[in-house]
């Protein structure tokens, strides 16, 4: 059986020009839901609600789950800081689902995915924080959002041995593609950093003491037709949810 993985949607409030103007608008690239069709998961976009309660029905009811990534960020409130670089701020109902699912996801152990946004707000729901602006914060020569599409690879990874992610490439580093202004600053306590870029930027998390939860900094979404070690990162999600789904 093909497991149901809930994958978060973005969301135009009315304040966004791009997306449906002042009519309030879900929306999501549809590489996220190919890539997990593609991979034999049944892709599941889920309601942007704001209640603990629905939180839990949601998270109970699908096998996996995929945090995706945004054009916008969390507001820094949400780990403890005020906004101290211009950028567009995640509208807030889109922020409230994907830290409140995280966090109830990492407890009951549901196989987790999350890309780029989607990690920083993994780390971020379990208590970590993020750098606003890698360019004012760090001093870096690698461009992490860079002007070329994110079909092209930007930078390389070095990935820990012995991490989930190791186990998926099955080498100790990788060319990724890069598309962020921003990246996690401390780690929670409850995640490792498995992957860093070569100027220390950390580029993938995971949770060792959990079944299946990894973060990516980078898309996978938009290399995995042409780089196998990238589809096997959606392939991983799936197997993980499907046997997930037999021990529910
Ligand atoms: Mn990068």
């Amino acid at each position: 059986m093909k497991p149901i993985i809930g994958i978060t949607p973005d969301f135009n409030p009315g304040d966004r020009e791009d997306m449906g103007g002042k009519e309030p608008f879900y929306f999501l690239r549809a590489r996220y839901a190919k890539a997990i069709e593609d991979a034999g998961g049944i892709p599941f976009i889920l309601p942007l609600m704001p209640d603990r309660a629905a939180w839990k029905r949601i998270v109970s009811q699908v096998d996996g789950l995929l945090i995706t990534g945004s054009g916008s960020d969390l507001a820094p409130e949400t780990y403890g800081e005020k906004q101290q670089y211009k950028f567009k701020r995640m509208s807030m109902q889109r922020a409230t689902l994907e830290l409140g699912v995280s966090k109830i996801a990492y407890q009951a152990d549901v196989p987790m995915l999350g890309i780029c946004g989607g990690m920083q707000s993994i780390n971020v729901a379990l208590g970590g924080t993020l750098f606003q602006d890698i360019d004012a914060q760090i001093k870096t020569p690698i461009a992490h959002l860079p002007t070329y599409s994110a079909t092209k690879t930007a930078h390389s990874i070095q990935i820990e041995p012995r991490s989930l992610l190791r186990r998926i490439a099955g080498k100790a580093k990788i060319q990724v593609n890069s598309s962020h202004h921003q990246s996690i600053k401390k780690v929670s306590k409850s995640l490792v950093t498995t992957a860093v870029s070569p100027d220390g930027v950390i580029e993938a998390i995971e949770a060792p003491d959990k079944n299946f939860l990894l973060g990516v900094q980078w898309h996978p979404e938009f290399l995995y037709e042409k780089h196998p070690i990238q589809k096997k990162l959606f392939q991983a999600l799936i197997r993980a949810a499907r046997s997930f789904s037999c021990r529910k």
